[in-house]
């Protein structure tokens, strides 16, 4: 069994107080409070180096630590060690015939698994054994909600990268390398995920992925890892391309739209066979008269073989596409980029495409270096995700690897993603 020291949990008496020792004077950085309201917790997670301290917070009577604190004053209260295979720890523990609180693995913070390991056993200390999610489990997934009169899948087209710096605009690297970890190349992970709704009058994809046209160069540049992809993705869902009938496209970016065609004997045609594609008018004039700044983002091999085939539904402005799913234009990211919402009875959900690629563009300033509008990008988004916020919006991010769908919550003037999917 080999473990890790993840972190340490101190139980705190007066959390304004320990801030200002470990924040003020130590100079550590305490990352936005987390709530466990099971357990009547505020956590203050405080990383440092590889691992970290917990700043534990009571938020009311009842709660393990204030009883604790009341017990034995503020202090250590536990310590946390990461093991790859928590099942497997549990059994050799108790061959061993060490006590435990827990006998079998259970749920913790962000889907980990955990268990206690009894202070008798332990010389005195509270020890938890976690075993973390796996990275990247939600960019792969598959998942069906209902959704008022509709069902909506998150499917995926697997992943790929691209330059952190690009994707964060003015965020300086120390800020967004915590959110998203760069590779030697300095790329972070993005996920490709298209979404499914399901009505009464038929079955509509919202993205598509980029497909698997590129040749090596482009495989190479942007990390693709697509040994599983939409394919696999639908055929999860119990769906195949042929049962799409409609697809509508936010923008025509390659990552967003290129999985709209296939390559079959050297000739291009619609993936979707049975589909029309819905495509706003002015975006697809914007992709097919590329100019250096959007170029390498607007391939033809990706959209031209749809109006060659027929298959293309041009619409002007911010229409509703069928009952229930309207687009709204956001500009910004490109000249024509849109938002789709979708709405039943009094409750919407909103996919927001390259609008808030990932959780962490849910930040007014986080706007992409890549948006050819930023300040367009900006006034737009300190709009929508007010009012997303005040109507308690279910927002997909697409390029997010590890959140597919959540509500943006405002706790204590801090922005957070309450996931769902
Ligand atoms: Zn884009
Ligand atoms: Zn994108």
């Amino acid at each position: 069994m080999k473990a890790v020291l993840d972190h340490v949990g101190i139980a705190v008496r007066d959390i304004d107080a320990a801030l200002a020792f470990y924040r003020d004077a130590l100079g550590l950085e305490i990352e936005e409070p987390e709530e466990v309201a099971s357990q009547r917790v505020r956590a203050h997670f405080v990383p440092v180096g590889a691992s970290a301290l917990e700043l534990l917070e009571p938020t009311g009577d009842g709660s393990v630590i204030a009883k604790y604190v009341e017990k034995r004053g503020p202090g250590i209260h536990h310590i946390t060690l990461r093991v790859e295979d928590l099942q497997a720890a549990l059994d050799h523990l108790k061959a061993l015939g060490v006590r435990l609180v827990d006998q079998e693995p259970r749920p913790g913070a962000e889907g980990a698994l955990v268990a206690f390991i009894h202070p008798s056993a332990a010389h005195g200390v509270l020890v938890e054994l976690k075993q973390p999610a796996p990275a990247a489990r939600t960019a792969l997934e598959t998942q069906r909600i209902a959704f008022g009169r509709f069902d909506l899948v998150t499917l995926h087209d697997g992943l790929f990268r691209l330059d952190g710096g690009a994707m964060f605009g003015v965020v300086p690297r120390p800020l967004w390398e915590k959110k998203a970890p760069p590779d030697d190349r300095n790329r972070i992970q993005l996920s490709m995920r298209p979404l499914v709704v399901e009505a009464d009058w038929g079955r509509m994809i919202i993205d598509c992925g980029a497909g698997d046209k590129m040749d090596a160069k482009a495989r190479d540049i942007y990390a693709f890892e697509r040994a599983r992809h939409l394919d696999h993705s639908l055929a999860d869902a119990g769906l195949s391309p042929d049962s799409i009938d409609i697809a509508l496209a936010t923008h025509l970016h390659f990552d967003h739209f290129g999985g709209a065609t296939v390559r079959e004997d050297g000739a291009l045609r619609p993936r979707f066979a049975r589909a029309r594609h819905a495509i706003r008018a002015a975006e697809w004039e914007d992709a097919a008269h590329p100019h250096e700044r959007n170029r390498a983002s607007y391939l033809p091999d990706d959209f031209l073989p749809l109006e060659r085939a027929g298959v293309v539904d041009f619409f002007e402005g911010d229409e509703t596409i069928r009952p229930g799913v309207r687009v709204v234009r956001t500009g910004g990211h490109t000249g024509q980029h849109q938002i789709v919402f979708v709405e039943s009875g009094d409750r919407t959900a909103v996919f927001t495409a390259d609008l808030l690629p990932t959780t962490a563009h849910i930040q007014d300033a986080w706007v992409m270096g890549y948006d050819l509008f930023p300040m367009e990008t900006l006034a737009f988004k300190k709009r929508f995700v007010r009012e997303a916020i005040e109507r308690e919006y279910l927002i997909f991010f697409e390029h997010d690897p590890l959140v597919a769908a959540g509500y943006i919550r405002e706790r204590e003037g801090q922005r957070i993603v309450e996931q769902v999917l």
